[in-house]
């Protein structure tokens, strides 16, 4: 097959190969931008990091030494609006906590940067709202950090549920939590928005989302939270909550921060899909049941890990104009959820998404 059909039968630009990558500003320099995010532009082929951005000198000394930023592409955040005279970068990456994730988008908007936030988007429907209009108004692209939609089994998980490959889905599971460290900004609610649910829930909330390719009609919710527990002073632990989808099928799904949940199970007529680890950095396994029969199944190891992926596609959708499979919408559609849910728990009923306009 000749290069040029080949590369449209991959629907990839026969000039892409060509383009430059995409340059990445990294606002926030804590755990996961630096452990997880920094160390995988290495895997990338369309996206490079170019500048950093943080409160801390020596984190900027520290980190632009290890990746070779020079100090011309290093910012304070005082200094953060100068990325606008800077034409190597393209996108805004914020990794900072979610309070501030509005304000460096709409910031980074109006230096004319496109802009990849990290999960929550942000703290409130209102914020979303915002930062959806300050990208808009720019012209630019704003996609949030869902990863789990570039990493293969998520990716199989939700082609054979789609797919009917258990038969229709009638229910799904989905539990995520963690045991969360005291003296955090995750506890603290104007740094964070809210407890389990913004952090780690967001995971089942999204997973319900995807799995079944709906949007939520009804949610009820439950919320455990010892609050003598000094962690949770402010935020909620626990929380478990019912979506249902106009198809019918109900998701059942957990938050928490006092215990340990990392997996979800699509329950179809016919049999089981389950992911456990689902949403982890690594690490999946996936087993499926169907028609009495359980099996694990086992994907090759792919080119880019979830993390390369996702920087990929945010790089990909800039060169061909595309929009993100993950743009500001759906955090939107996850944070008026989840103002659904606490509204839910605090009222202890049902909440129809059409009740909040
Ligand atoms: P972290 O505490 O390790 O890092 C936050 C960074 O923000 C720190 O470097 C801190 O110095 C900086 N910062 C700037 N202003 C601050 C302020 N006023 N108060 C506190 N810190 C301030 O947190 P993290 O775990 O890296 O999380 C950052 C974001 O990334 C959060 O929104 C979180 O939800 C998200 N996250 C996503 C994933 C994922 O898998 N997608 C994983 C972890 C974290």
């Amino acid at each position: 097959m000749a290069v040029a059909s080949l590369a449209s039968a991959l629907r990839v630009p026969s000039a892409f190969a060509e383009t430059r990558k995409i340059g990445y500003a990294i606002v926030g320099l804590g755990y996961y931008a630096t452990k997880q995010i920094m160390p995988n532009f290495a895997e990338c082929e369309h996206s490079r990091l170019v500048a950093l951005v943080s409160g801390s000198p020596s984190k900027l000394e520290q980190y632009g030494a290890q990746y070779g930023i020079p100090k011309t592409h290093r910012y304070s955040y005082a200094d953060f609006d100068r990325i606008r005279d800077n034409p190597d970068i393209d996108v805004v990456y914020v990794v900072l906590p979610n309070s501030l994730h509005a304000e460096y988008t709409v910031r980074a908007a109006r230096a004319g940067k496109h802009v990849m936030c990290e999960k929550p988007m942000a703290t409130s429907v209102a914020e979303c709202q915002a930062m959806i209009a300050a990208c808009r108004q720019a012209g630019t692209k704003l996609m949030i950090g869902y990863r789990s939609r570039f990493e293969p089994y998520n990716r199989l998980a939700i082609e054979l549920a789609h797919g009917g490959h258990v038969g229709p889905t009638r229910l799904i599971t989905a539990e995520h939590g963690f045991s969360i460290q005291p003296n955090q900004w995750r506890l603290n609610r104007a740094m964070s928005g809210g407890g389990s649910m913004m952090d780690i829930g967001i995971y089942s909330l999204n997973a319900a989302r995807y799995l079944t390719g709906e949007e939520p009609v009804e949610v009820s919710a439950v919320e455990s939270t010892d609050h003598a527990d000094p962690r949770f002073r402010e935020v909620e632990d626990r929380v478990s909550f019912i979506l249902r989808f106009p198809s019918g099928v109900q998701a059942n799904c957990i938050s928490s921060y006092s215990s340990a949940h990392n997996g979800y199970r699509v329950n179809g007529t016919q049999g089981w899909i389950a992911l456990e680890p689902a949403t982890s950095y690594a690490g999946q396994a996936m087993t499926i049941n169907r028609d009495g029969i359980t099996a694990p199944r086992t994907l090759p190891a792919p080119a880019r890990n979830q993390f390369a992926a996702q920087l990929d596609h945010l790089a990909e959708c800039i060169l061909t104009g595309a929009s993100p499979i993950v743009a500001g919408e759906e955090g939107l559609a996850d944070m008026r959820l989840i103002e659904a849910i606490y509204r839910s728990a605090a009222e202890r009923r049902s909440v129809a998404l059409k009740e909040l306009g």
